[in-house]
């Protein structure tokens, strides 16, 4: 559960709470507390003279662009293109919430050379970032479309700060070695500030924003996208355009397509909203786009398995450690998220606790969320933590000194970390039970650099753009956490001002 913050174009602030459960469920509550706004359920009347009639929207409408989702890519598109000039564009959500996925993004922004990184003494450069990140994907990952997020990357910053998301917090996940996650200045999950500054910029400038509006199909004149297909509360119609671009985010809230890429994946919790069922996936590959790396889904290892929730990276990188039911650790916690998880289901019962002490909790807004949540054990000393979560108290202490020994004496972990050391101090004690649930597709639509959807034989399909995690081959096989929000804004602003030169 994280706590949603709006900024909404009255400049105040209103807080409430917003968890996957409440996502669909709570959209009346939502539009009661004013957070849907212009952007209501039946979203915000399309601009001109078109769909006066609300029981006819939508149909025969044509516009400039049409963006596929509401998440960090599809609003980052919008806002980007209609500052270039492109303003006859719409946005479509099929949920009758905005965000997606993004709305959940715990960790932060990647990004280097940033001016917040340089006011702070923090060496970075954007090939260092683009070294880690292809090597956390274990070179798998497509080295020009990574240097490209990365040198995009400070300027991303920069232009979200100019909307009014500063994240000037920084910090470390898995696979850096430099501090480079930018977090909101109060170290809160980014997801909750980045959704209501681009929802308020989107407000701002007018675009409409159709709300449970699905997109179906592609529409195509010969090799050319021309519109989409689209259910807008049930009824079936065309949007013309002379641009789609597909920002449908992640598919793993679809068992069924996540068990036809990946059938070890059977059964597992997700992390995802509902409608992260890979629609766009399907309506790409039927438009002939190529969909590479399919089956690199990312797991990620601290999701509290009840509720689905993620557990901030942030938590590890803060000095959290995961013990097993033993109470002993197993592995180094600021490795990828690919080999903690692994190292995570080969302890008795698949299962682990981060564990941690009160600085960790003073630094991490969201662990307060999750302790109301009920996700959190405490205890107000080691033995009593151990005894709160049935672990061995003298194993549980002994796991806890050793630790403490190599980040005040300079001892070599067994395990490899060195990232995140930071001695537990006496006190209380938490503890959260997690294992590995599915979190992110890494493959999809095959870009460019233009984020031009591109056919098997690497030509674009005209008409056709698409940003986010719909598309594939940035992350390669192991995504870092915090890059999946750099890639969904340097790529969703990216594809806006594409789209914007093209149609000039
Ligand atoms: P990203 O991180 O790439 O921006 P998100 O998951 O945050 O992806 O957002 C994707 C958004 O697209 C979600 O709000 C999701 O509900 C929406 N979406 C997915 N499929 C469709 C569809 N067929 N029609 C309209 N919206 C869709």
């Amino acid at each position: 559960m994280s706590e949603y913050r709006e900024n909404g174009a009255s400049g105040q602030k209103r807080s409430y709470r917003l968890t996957r459960r409440s996502f669909v469920a709570g959209v009346g509550a939502m539009g009661a507390l004013g957070v849907l706004g212009s952007f209501g359920l039946t979203g915000c009347a399309p601009s001109g003279d078109k769909a006066a009639d609300g029981a006819d929207e939508g149909a025969g409408e044509s516009y400039d662009a049409v963006i596929v989702g509401t998440g960090g890519a599809g609003l980052s598109a919008a806002i980007a293109a209609y500052d270039k000039g492109l303003t006859n564009i719409v946005i479509l959500e099929k949920m009758a919430v905005n965000g997606g996925n993004t709305n959940f993004s715990s960790s932060g922004m990647n990004a280097s050379e940033t001016k917040f990184q340089k006011e702070q003494g923090i060496e970075d450069s954007n090939d260092l970032f683009a070294q880690e990140t292809l090597d956390g994907g274990h070179n798998t990952g497509d080295p020009e479309l990574v240097q490209f997020m990365c040198d995009n990357s400070a300027g991303a910053i920069d232009w979200l700060d100019g909307l009014g998301v500063k994240l000037d917090n920084i910090t470390l996940t898995g696979g850096m070695s430099v501090k480079r996650c930018h977090r909101p200045t109060d170290g809160s999950a980014v997801g909750l500030t980045l959704i209501p500054g681009l929802l308020a910029a989107v407000e701002e400038r007018g675009i409409p924003t159709k709300m449970s509006c699905e997109a179906k199909e592609l529409v195509k004149d010969g090799d050319a996208v021309t519109g989409v297909k689209v259910d807008l509360d049930g009824k079936e119609t065309v949007i013309g355009a002379k641009a789609v671009i597909l920002a449908t985010g992640g598919l793993g809230a679809n068992a069924e397509m996540v068990t036809k890429y990946r059938p070890d994946l059977e059964g597992y919790v997700t992390t995802n909203q509902p409608g992260a069922t890979g629609d766009g996936y399907t309506m790409a590959e039927q438009a002939g786009a190529e969909l590479v790396q399919m089956e690199q889904i990312q797991i990620h290892p601290t999701v509290e398995q009840e509720t689905s929730t993620l557990i901030a990276e942030g938590v590890r990188g803060g000095g959290a450690i995961l013990v097993n039911s033993e109470g002993n650790r197993f592995f180094d916690e600021m490795s990828t998220r690919d080999k903690v998880s692994a190292a995570e289901l080969e302890q008795p019962g698949g299962f682990a606790w981060c564990v941690f002490d009160q600085q960790v909790y003073d630094a991490n807004t969201a662990i307060a969320k999750y302790e109301k949540s009920g996700l959190v054990q405490k205890g107000g000393n080691v033995a009593e933590l151990a005894e709160a979560i049935e672990v061995d108290p003298a194993a549980l202490q002994a796991t806890i000194d050793a630790y403490n020994a190599i980040t005040t004496d300079g001892a070599a972990d067994e395990f490899g970390r060195t990232e995140g050391c930071i001695a537990f101090a006496d006190g209380n004690m938490y503890a959260i039970k997690v294992a590995p649930g599915i979190h992110h597709e890494m493959g999809g639509v095959k870009i460019n650099e233009k984020n031009e959807a591109l056919d098997a034989s690497g030509n674009p399909i005209p008409g056709l753009y698409a940003a986010g995690e719909v598309t594939g081959g940035i992350h390669g096989d192991n995504r870092i956490g915090g890059n999946a929000v750099c890639d969904i804004i340097v790529f969703g602003r990216n594809v806006g001002e594409v789209v914007a030169d093209a149609l000039a």
